[in-house]
Parts: structure tokens; C-alpha cells; sequence
């Protein structure tokens, strides 16, 4: 296979025409192999990119995969490297990749292990005995955002039969309550934009892009998965695949309804809340001490715990339930501070880490379009191109750095509340992106030394701490409907009475006007108050007195980790922390690929000789 890079194709020459874009891309990468059209015996779109530095000249830029026939290239893949060698150009090389495959006989292979009198687990307070080669094919994986929703599919596709355990309501359900909440302000502290089916990025804009690399395939899979389920095939290229709320919602109700056809089973409205365990009798050892060619902790190890049962509650009933479980992949995301509180006082070691928090910020979509694709032939570029996305950052004189996060073309300011008493809100949009209005999270660096000095603790907890404070002040100034004002007022300090906007405005959930930058400690407000004026360098108009200003954004990553070790368990054995979380992931798809990579550890180790 020769895959070339940097195919740039100027946007007119391709139009709108999607089913006519394969063939245009395919006669460019002809032409830089010098050869005919009729000489690709097969040809794949990549990843297509739009390169609009010069605004009169905004080009796509394909990578594409072609095999060529045997006739121009030789028989064999040294012929086609002769080949490949002989054009002299760096964006053409030979490609060998492999997409990732699954161990899919795995839970066969366990089931059929012969099984000793060790592997009969005997645990009063679960249930009085389990075969472990069944109890191993049934991993508990709480948290059905996309980790958990991801771990369970590999699982399923692997032969397991997982039980998933998630506080919420399954997603239609889900809908019509948050729906409800935009309404009525009345919230489910269990089902809400944070939790239920799908976790925090169900309501989302869809954006799929990370900055993490691709080895091994992972994101691959997670877009062609999402594919596969219903999203549209132009994520598989797209540099920026975006999904958007609408599609999302049917994507994962499809990948629940699959999951539970090959044995797995969805436990909703089942809060995790606490979980046993028994001393470990034989450990897996981890593959650095395998690596370094230590003996392997084949030896019981009494001072180490394994997990046998987790204990959860059904949040309609308040009924508590127990289920037998020797491993369990903890997805539960950043929003669940209760369950963190509950892991640390059940002996999980966790540490603080750092994250961001800022407000949101609203422009004219048309403000947006213009400054980055040029004002000359505007609507054609806008047809074509679709709403354009930014990202932004700044280095502030006080030494904080700002920028912009999860920018939503076409998008919406959503009330993402999930706890009585306080008010968060993040960006989504729907697959059209037709709201008119951009939206984009600017946040400002939180380290752990600014929250101990915050909230007076140097307690691992303190970063959750700092962001409900900041969440309460949000609630508070408006009765729990969205704060916001004009860049005027946050530049000027100035508390009210808030000054019209010719600028239009999309929430989703009830806003009014209120102090927002006096919600924040003064070291964020005079960062973001310089950056944004910095960024209409960039934009002009950004720095427009009129642009809206909304609060609290403090949820942009965990400001908690949960340690794991190489074979990715915690400090107590056959308990994978895991996605967002567990501070391991930032994102829909590095949440997801996280899932995965935890589920295959899982497999693997037991499939090795050591569990
Ligand atoms: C409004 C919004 C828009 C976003 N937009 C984007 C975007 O466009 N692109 C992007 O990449 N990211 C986006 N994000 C961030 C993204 O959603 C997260 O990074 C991602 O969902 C993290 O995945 P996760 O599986 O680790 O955790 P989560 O998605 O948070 O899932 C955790 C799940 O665990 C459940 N849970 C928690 N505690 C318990 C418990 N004790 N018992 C049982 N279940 C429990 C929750 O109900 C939830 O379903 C957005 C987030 C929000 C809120």
C-alpha cells in the first residue's frame, strides 16, 4: 500500500459533491504518482484536513492509500518500495499499518480453562460459590459514558458477558429528563447532562478529535465502532470528525442493544457505592517486574486485596444490592465526586492533579466564518466548509496560560448541572450546526497549589473542592439559571445592571444577567480579560463588547487521578481505574480509547498463565 499525504485540492474544485470527491482526489494522486487513473487497482481517503491560511485560496488536504497494479509497481511489497523510492517525494511512502484486531475466542478460551479447587471462589456475603472462569467472564464495568461503553463492547466482542452498572436512566429516558430540567430547573442528581447512558458527551457537540496518537489503532476503531452504529462515515476522514448530539443518542442506544444480544447486561438507575474484598492468593505480576525478569508474583502476597463483590443501590428504590466480581473497570468520569469521596475512604489511593476552569464564551457564527475563511465569496465558502472552528491560546502577563476548549460551531450554551446548589455549563450542538451562534470554553491552568490556597486544604479532594465553590457562587447569583453578561461589563468589573447585545444568544436551560467575572478568582478573570482581547488578533471582533460571557466552566478535566499500576489495576487488585475520571482520558475519544486499551489489559492478563 502507498499512502501520499498532502494531496491539497482547492474547496471549489471539490464542492459539496461528497460522491464526487473520490474521484477528483484520486486523479490528483495519480497525477503525483505519474501514472493513469485505470492504474489504481484500489484507493482509500485517509483524513482530509482544510488548510485556510490564505483566505483566497483555501484548500483540503487529503492523505490518501492506493494500491497500484501489479504492471507499474512489481509483484512484491520490495518492488513497490523500489517504486515508492524512485518518485523522490517525502509525502509518498510506502504504508504498512494494521488495523487493531481483537482476541474475539478470548472468553472461550477462559471458559474452557479446566478449573481447580482454587478457582472455586467461595464468598459468603456475594453469593456461596461461583466458578471463576464464569465470574471472569462477567466483568463489572461501572459508568456507561464512552470508557465504559467502549470496554463493554470489546468485551462482548471478545466473548465476555459484562455487567454494567450506571446511575442513570438509559438514554431516551434520558432525554426527556434533561429536557425536562432545561424546563422546570428541577434536577436528577443521578440523570442529568453529567450521568445516565452515554455519560457526559452524550449531549455534547460530538467532536471526536484528541490530540493523542494513534499507535496501535485505537481511534481508528473507536470512529469506525461509532460507524459502524450509525454515525456518518465522514468521521473516518474528517480531521475534526464531529458527531453531534442528535446522532450520538442513536448511536449509543444501537451499541447497548448489541452489547446486550452478545450477554451483556445494563443495570440503570444502579449507583456504585461501595465495594469487598479478600486478600489476593495469587497476583499477577505486573509486566515490568515480567520484563525484568522477576520471578513474577506467583507467591500470595497477604498484604495486598483483590476485590470479590461490589455493592450498589438502586437510586428509585434505595434498594442495596451485591454482586459477585473479580474485576471491575471504574468509568464513572469527573463528575462523580460522591463516588470518589467513597473510593478514597474505602482505601483506592488517588493523588490531586491539575486541571482548568473559565466561562464560555458566544460570537456571531458569521463573526467566526469571516475572520477565518475571508469575507470574498463567503456564503459559497460557508456552504462547502460548513461553520468554522477555532483554537486559541495565550500566554497572560500574570503568567497563566488561556485557551480556548471544546469550541462549538453552530452550538449551544447548555445548563451540564449535575449537583443541587450548583451550576456548571459546557457547549454541545447538533449534527447540523445550524444555531448561528460559535460557543467556546476559555479556561484558564489550575495547579493543586492554586486550590490548597483557595480552599485553605492540601487535602487530595481539595481540586473538587475549588470547583464546587466556584459552581456555588454560579448557582447563587441567578437562583440556578445561567449567569451571564457583555464582555463589556466583565472587562469594565463592572457588576450591573447588564448592557444589551446585538448579539444573539443560545442556551439551553433558562440564563440571565449577573456578575459573572466576580465569580472568579482574580488571577483567572485578568488572564481571560487579556486573552480575550490577544485572540482578535486572530479574530477580529472577538474582543467585541458585545460578546457573551457565561459561568462557571470548571469541569474541563479530573482535577483527581485514581493510581494504576503498568497492568492498569489499582493499589487493589482486579480494579482497573479507567477514562476520564480516573484522570487517564480527556475526551469522547480518549475516554473510549482508554476503555478499550483497559478491557484488552484485563483479557490479557487473564489469559496469561499468571491469574
Ligand atoms: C455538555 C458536554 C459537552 C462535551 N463535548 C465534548 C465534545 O464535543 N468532544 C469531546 O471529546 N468531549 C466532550 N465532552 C467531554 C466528554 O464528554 C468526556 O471527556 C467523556 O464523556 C469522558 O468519558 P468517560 O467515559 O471517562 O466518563 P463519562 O462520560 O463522564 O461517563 C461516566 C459515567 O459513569 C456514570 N457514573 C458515575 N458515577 C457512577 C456510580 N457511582 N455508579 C454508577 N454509574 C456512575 C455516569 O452516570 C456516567 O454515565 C463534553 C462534556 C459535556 C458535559
Amino acid at each position: 500500500m502507498i499512502r501520499i499525504n498532502q494531496i491539497k485540492i482547492s474547496i471549489f474544485e471539490i464542492g459539496t459533491d461528497r460522491e464526487k470527491e473520490k474521484e477528483i482526489v484520486k486523479r490528483h494522486a495519480a497525477a503525483l504518482l505519474g501514472c493513469r487513473g485505470k492504474d489504481i487497482r484500489k484507493f482509500r481517503l485517509v483524513r482530509r484536513s482544510v488548510d485556510a491560511r490564505e483566505k483566497d485560496d483555501i484548500c483540503y488536504v487529503y492523505t490518501a492509500d492506493v494500491r497500484l497494479r501489479d504492471s507499474v509497481v512489481g509483484p512484491s511489497a520490495q518492488t513497490e518500495l523500489a517504486f515508492v523510492n524512485s518518485l523522490r517525494n517525502r509525502d509518498i511512502r510506502q504504508y504498512t499499518g494494521t488495523p487493531l484486531t481483537l482476541p474475539t475466542d478470548a472468553g472461550e478460551r477462559v471458559l474452557n480453562r479446566v478449573p481447580t479447587q482454587k478457582d472455586t471462589v467461595k464468598n459468603e456475603s456475594a453469593q456461596p460459590e461461583t466458578r471463576q472462569e464464569e465470574l471472569q467472564l462477567c466483568p463489572v464495568i461501572v459508568g456507561s459514558g464512552p470508557c465504559g461503553l467502549f470496554a463493554a463492547y470489546v468485551f462482548a466482542e471478545c466473548g465476555f458477558r459484562p455487567v454494567i452498572l450506571e446511575r442513570g436512566d438509559d438514554v431516551d429516558t434520558r432525554t426527556a429528563k434533561t429536557e425536562r430540567f432545561f424546563e422546570s430547573g428541577k434536577l436528577d442528581p443521578d440523570c442529568n447532562i453529567q450521568f445516565g447512558e452515554g455519560g457526559a458527551g452524550t449531549f455534547s457537540d460530538g467532536k471526536l478529535n484528541t490530540s493523542i496518537k494513534d499507535r496501535g489503532g485505537f481511534i481508528e476503531f473507536v470512529l469506525r465502532t461509532f460507524v459502524k452504529f450509525g454515525a456518518d462515515p465522514d468521521i473516518l476522514i474528517d480531521q475534526k470528525p464531529h458527531v453531534g448530539t442528535d446522532v450520538l443518542v442513536d448511536v449509543i442506544r444501537n451499541m447497548r442493544k448489541y452489547i446486550i444480544e452478545k450477554g451483556g447486561t445494563y443495570l440503570f438507575h444502579s449507583r456504585f457505592d461501595g465495594f469487598e474484598c479478600r486478600p489476593a492468593e495469587i497476583m499477577p505480576c505486573s509486566s515490568a517486574e515480567k520484563s525484568a525478569g522477576k520471578p513474577g508474583d506467583q507467591t500470595p502476597d497477604a498484604s495486598k486485596q483483590c476485590i470479590c463483590a461490589v455493592r450498589y443501590t438502586d437510586v428509585r428504590t434505595g434498594k442495596r444490592e451485591m454482586l459477585p466480581c473479580d474485576t471491575l473497570i471504574l468509568a464513572t468520569g469527573h463528575s462523580a465526586r460522591d463516588t470518589y469521596e467513597m473510593l478514597r475512604n474505602s482505601g483506592l489511593e488517588l493523588a490531586a492533579k491539575p486541571f482548568a476552569a473559565g466561562i464560555r464564551i458566544q460570537h456571531p457564527q458569521e463573526l467566526i466564518d469571516a475572520a477565518l475563511y475571508g469575507t470574498e465569496r463567503l456564503p459559497e465558502k460557508q456552504e462547502i466548509l460548513g461553520p468554522a472552528a477555532y483554537k486559541l491560546t495565550h500566554h497572560a502577563e500574570n503568567g497563566r496560560s488561556c485557551f480556548s476548549f471544546c469550541m462549538c460551531p453552530g452550538g449551544y450554551v447548555v445548563n451540564s448541572s449535575s449537583e443541587e446548589g450548583r451550576l456548571c455549563i459546557n457547549g454541545m450542538s447538533y449534527h447540523d450546526r445550524a444555531s448561528g451562534v460559535a460557543n467556546s470554553a476559555l479556561i484558564v491552568n489550575i495547579d493543586p497549589e492554586d486550590y490548597y490556597a483557595y480552599t485553605g486544604s492540601e487535602d487530595i479532594l481539595s481540586g473538587i473542592k475549588f470547583q464546587r465553590k466556584l459552581e456555588e457562587k454560579a448557582y447563587e447569583a441567578c437562583g440556578g439559571v445561567i449567569p451571564y453578561e457583555t464582555f463589556r461589563e466583565f472587562k469594565e468589573k463592572n457588576p450591573g445592571p447588564a448592557g444589551v447585545s446585538s448579539f444573539r444568544r443560545e442556551f439551553l436551560g433558562y440564563a440571565a444577567t449577573a456578575d459573572v467575572r466576580g465569580m472568579l478568582p482574580e488571577y483567572m478573570g485578568d488572564a481571560l480579560d487579556e486573552s480575550i482581547h490577544a485572540f482578535a488578533r486572530t479574530i477580529p471582533g472577538y474582543d467585541s463588547d458585545e460578546a457573551i460571557i457565561a459561568g462557571i466552566e470548571a469541569r474541563t478535566s479530573s482535577p483527581v487521578r485514581i493510581l494504576r499500576d503498568d497492568t492498569r489495576q489499582a493499589n487493589i487488585a482486579g480494579i482497573y481505574p479507567a477514562g476520564e475520571g480516573a484522570g487517564y482520558a480527556g475526551g469522547i475519544t480518549s475516554a473510549a480509547a482508554d476503555g478499550i486499551k483497559t478491557a484488552l489489559a484485563v483479557i490479557e492478563a487473564l489469559l496469561s498463565d499468571t491469574f
